[in-house]
């Protein structure tokens, strides 16, 4: 017989917004198909109240979180420590409690490698992103680790592309190069795979037209995006016309969860109980 138990172990992510962030559905959906008796909640946060806010994660005794915007660099100084990638990007998405102290770690690349595994193995691959936020420093870091050929880095602002080409070549081996993003953009021909790391076609700019020389867009590169919610953008919509394979953001949404999950919990889910969870919320 066990004794009754009415405690549930606790997880959450903080952000500001964050109310259209749909990560709880898919870890309850998992912490229940595993059958633990844990609970994910979705909490705003503002800025000048994060570090109270991890002051409470301490206090509480919770044993895992994610962060998004506005909270993935500036978390780092609350936390206890964090892992060498998370260092490397300079952002953390997830804090892990380990004993009773926090450490950051960043599993945005980590998850979106392992999706754009089950098309092709990024190693020896040329690359083209789109992008140089965050997401794309988690991006273009973990690609260049698995391997990449080549990686060319387009963005809007020249600061932030060059300060990610800079990135790359300090902490990796990777040739990077960066091409400002000023016009539709032309794609090489020898282009493996092409990522858009950027938050065009996010909820509510769903009509957005992604800034590409389709023409140049050829049926055996692979396509990618980010964007979760709605998962199928412009850019998605275009390859799949042309025959390219694609992968949309909902992949990389479960896989850096799935690796939040192992980290928490210590036991595997089932990824597609956590992407059904996540069509059944978008009507997929
Ligand atoms: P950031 O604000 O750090 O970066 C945004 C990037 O998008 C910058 O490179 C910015 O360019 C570019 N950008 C935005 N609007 C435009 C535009 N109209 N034209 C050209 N470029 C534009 O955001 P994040 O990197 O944190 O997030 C980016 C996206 O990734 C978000 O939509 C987020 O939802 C998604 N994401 C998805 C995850 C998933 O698991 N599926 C995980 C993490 C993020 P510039 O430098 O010129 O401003």
């Amino acid at each position: 017989n066990q004794p009754l138990n009415f405690k549930q172990e606790l997880t959450c992510v903080f952000g500001q917004p964050v109310a259209e962030n749909p990560t709880q559905c898919m870890m309850e959906a998992a912490y229940n198909d595993c059958g633990l008796e844990w609970r994910y909640l979705t909490i705003e946060v503002a800025p000048e109240n994060l570090e109270q806010a991890v002051g409470g994660l301490r206090a509480m005794g919770f044993r895992g979180a994610n962060l998004t915007i506005p909270h993935k660099v500036a978390v780092i100084q609350h936390l206890d420590g964090i892992s060498d990638a998370a260092a490397m990007m300079g952002a953390v998405n997830c804090i892990v409690r380990k004993g009773d102290k926090l450490v950051g770690e960043n599993t945005d690349g980590k998850g979106f490698v392992q999706s754009l595994k089950e098309l092709t193995d990024p190693a020896g691959k040329k690359i083209v992103m789109f992008g140089a936020g965050g997401a794309a420093r988690a991006i273009g870091v973990e690609t260049a680790l698995a391997g990449a050929a080549e990686i060319t880095i387009v963005n809007r602002s020249a600061e932030r592309g060059e300060a990610l080409v800079q990135l790359l070549s300090e902490k990796t081996s990777v040739p990077v190069s960066f091409t400002q993003w000023d016009r539709d953009y032309t794609l090489a021909e020898d282009v493996d795979v092409v990522i858009n790391a950027t938050s065009i076609g996010l909820y509510p700019d769903v009509d957005a037209v992604f800034p590409l020389d389709f023409s140049s867009l050829k049926s055996n590169m692979i396509v990618s995006d980010v964007i979760p919610n709605p998962p199928q953008t412009h850019l998605l919509r275009e390859a799949s016309k042309l025959g390219c394979p694609t992968l949309d953001g909902l992949g990389m949404l479960v896989n850096q969860g799935v690796i939040g999950f192992q980290l928490w919990t210590g036991v595997d889910p089932d990824p597609n109980v956590m992407r059904t969870a996540l069509e059944e919320v978008f009507g997929v």
